[in-house]
């Protein structure tokens, strides 16, 4: 049974959207403050394996905002080239192209961020739909597992 997420809490200002859908930041959004500079790591940066990336919501929605960022990546001295791809929920996936990997290493590397580390707990408000507020941030979403 898959879950559906229905957005029902939208803590940020929508940033206005380009033509082609993706949301646009500017220098006037400041809802993505939270991600730091250009050359600093999102908050609770970390490395994943590709086999994790079914545990965000990489493979079921679409990313509202995306970003670029040059950092320093723990373990490695230079500079690594970022693509964040950064949903509703302040959740996020970030890859990076390894264009010198050793033999044997990925080409792209994956990682998770996030701007709070949800701590879920859940209601039931209907047959097959629960209510998950997060007790850290106060985020919450409705999830309707009937199919
Ligand atoms: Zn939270």
């Amino acid at each position: 049974m898959k879950s559906k997420a229905v957005k029902t809490k939208k803590k940020v200002t929508a940033a206005p959207k380009s033509r082609c859908g993706h949301r646009v930041t500017t220098e006037e959004t400041t809802e993505l403050e939270w991600l730091g500079g250009h050359n600093d790591l999102p908050p609770n940066f970390k490395r994943v394996e590709e086999s994790d990336l079914k545990r965000t919501k990489f493979g079921s929605y679409h990313p509202d905002w995306i970003e670029f960022k040059q950092a320093l990546v723990p373990g490695d001295p230079c500079y690594a080239n970022l693509h964040l791809l950064i949903y509703y929920d302040g959740s996020g996936v970030a890859y990076q192209v390894d264009h010198y990997p050793e033999p044997g290493d990925p080409t792209v590397l994956w990682y998770t961020f996030s701007k709070c580390e949800h701590k879920f707990t859940a209601q039931g408000i209907g047959n097959c739909l629960r209510r998950e507020t997060c007790s850290k941030c106060g985020y919450s979403e409705e999830i309707d597992s009937s199919g």
